[in-house]
């Protein structure tokens, strides 16, 4: 969504208007007051951008451009999506792409790159159809003779050349990386679930979303609009609602992880390569024995060696203890709570089969003292878990099916099993995700809660309300 209002606000400068005034746009959509107005980012964005081009003597074109092509009666079109230039002679053209964050050109394929480039070669002007079913308007317009494609970062006005030749040399390298990922793509069959399903025309009737009600444990009438939601999600929420808005609406984190969050992603890392490969269950001969697994990560001293205890203590409570069974780290489940009208997205750590029922377990690092609440309100990962279990969502046999919580700490680890069959724990799931999830889904301001999770806000660089360090 912020990437659709730089765009606007450069179109505006690009074609006249003060900062200012373009930036104004702005103010139909979000009030100066709430904290989750993205102004600020797309200001410093518009900004990024404009230093980073300064040097390319380009004049602005259309917002598309776009490539047909006909097989029998199918049409098939090639569109860009990004900031279309050309000389004022149309002897070369370039397609600019941009990141929110630093540019990276590690993170475009090459068939993303030949795809670019051969439309920005052989594309004409078109403008957007009236319903996007219908085929694009497309005008005729002068073939270059030199095509540029740049991707820049902007947050930092970074700048990579993705590609820079002649249309043949486009054409070249489409044949080469871009013929076979688009006939992929027209051939795919794979189903993916994740982030994207919310803006996806078959979510509802997708196989790979199950369906079920009373999930988040909330009711909303039944013409609410949809919203994805994950249980991170829900705690930014409870932190502060602006943070929850600004992040939902993908403006750059600056320093997101503190160091007990670094140490738990290195030796969750450390755990999945192990598991991804393992016949049999981890022994302590597994695991690593010096500092040099923490090589090249942002850990000090102190926490390298935690870590090392951490993953030493591993062993005794590891997964595989069952029996090498069919196991699957990090998955990406999506499910459909059409109570909360929410798609839900979960990735718990690790899923795995025992006797035919699926174990979701959560892995969890610590050297803080046990915390005396109730495991499902400390960690609301399982109260979703317990929901879905119970439903009966992920197949298998699921009267058996169960939840574990693993917890590494340097001195010991700690298993823990939740029965979600069991009517207790199961109320309590519901209880847990309510108080988390009905303020968020009656939520339709996200008034900044400024105070104290300031400091620690990834996005407070871009929050109009972010508190005065102390
Ligand atoms: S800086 Fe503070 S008020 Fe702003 S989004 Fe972050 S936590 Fe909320
Ligand atoms: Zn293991």
């Amino acid at each position: 969504m912020v990437l659709k209002y730089i765009m606007d606000v450069l179109d505006r400068i690009e074609f006249g208007q003060p900062l200012e005034q373009a930036l104004s746009m702005l103010n139909k959509g979000f009030s100066s007051t709430t904290g989750a107005n993205p102004r600020s980012y797309v200001a410093h964005a518009v900004d990024s951008y404009l230093t980073a081009t300064a040097d390319r003597s380009l004049m602005l074109l259309e917002r598309r451009w776009l490539a047909t092509q006909h097989k029998s009666d199918i049409v098939r079109e090639l569109c860009s999506w990004g900031r279309c230039y050309q000389s004022t002679d149309g002897s070369h053209r370039e397609l600019r792409l941009l990141r929110l964050g630093h540019a990276d050109k590690t993170r475009r394929t090459h068939g993303e790159v030949a795809v670019a480039a051969v439309v920005t070669a052989f594309g004409h002007p078109a403008s957007n159809p009236e319903r996007w079913s219908n085929a694009f308007e497309r005008s005729e317009g002068q073939l270059p003779e030199r095509v540029t494609v740049l991707e820049i970062g902007l947050l930092d006005g970074s700048r990579n050349i993705l590609f820079d030749g002649t249309p043949d040399q486009a054409q070249d390298k489409y044949t080469t990386d871009g013929r076979d990922a688009v006939t992929a793509l027209l051939n795919g069959s794979g189903i993916r679930p994740g982030r994207d399903c919310l803006k996806c025309q078959i979510k509802v009737a997708c196989p790979a979303v199950p369906r079920a009600a009373n999930l988040l444990g909330i009711q909303t009438p039944p013409r609410a609009p949809m919203r994805k939601v994950s249980i991170s999600d829900l705690r930014y929420y409870e932190r502060c609602p602006a943070r929850y808005r600004l992040q939902a609406m993908l403006l750059p984190r600056l320093n997101e992880y503190d160091r007990y969050a670094r140490l738990g992603k290195a030796v969750h890392k450390v755990l999945e390569q192990q598991h991804a490969t393992a016949a049999e269950p981890c022994s302590l001969a597994d695991m690593p024995t010096d500092d040099g697994w923490a090589a090249g990560l942002d850990l000090d001293e102190a926490d390298v060696h935690a870590g090392l205890a951490m993953l030493a203590n591993h062993p005794m409570v590891c997964p595989l203890h069952v029996g090498v069974a069919p196991m699957r780290i990090e998955p990406n489940y999506v499910f459909y709570d059409t109570s909360a009208q929410a798609m839900i997205i979960a990735k718990p750590d690790l899923v795995y089969q025992d006797a035919g029922a699926w174990v979701w377990r959560e892995i969890k690092t610590s050297q803080r003292v046990a915390d005396t609440r109730p495991v499902l309100e400390v960690y609301p990962q399982l109260a979703l878990a317990t929901t879905v279990l119970a439903a009966g969502l992920l197949g298998g046999d699921t009267h058996n099916a169960r939840i574990e919580l693993e917890v590494l700490r340097p001195d010991r680890s700690d298993l823990v099993q939740i029965d979600p069959h069991e009517p207790e724990n199961l109320a309590q799931a519901r209880e847990v995700l309510r108080k988390f999830a009905q303020p968020w889904r009656d939520d339709t301001v996200f008034q900044a809660r400024s105070g104290k999770s300031c400091r620690t806000c990834p996005v407070r660089r871009w929050c109009p309300s972010a508190a005065d360090p102390e």
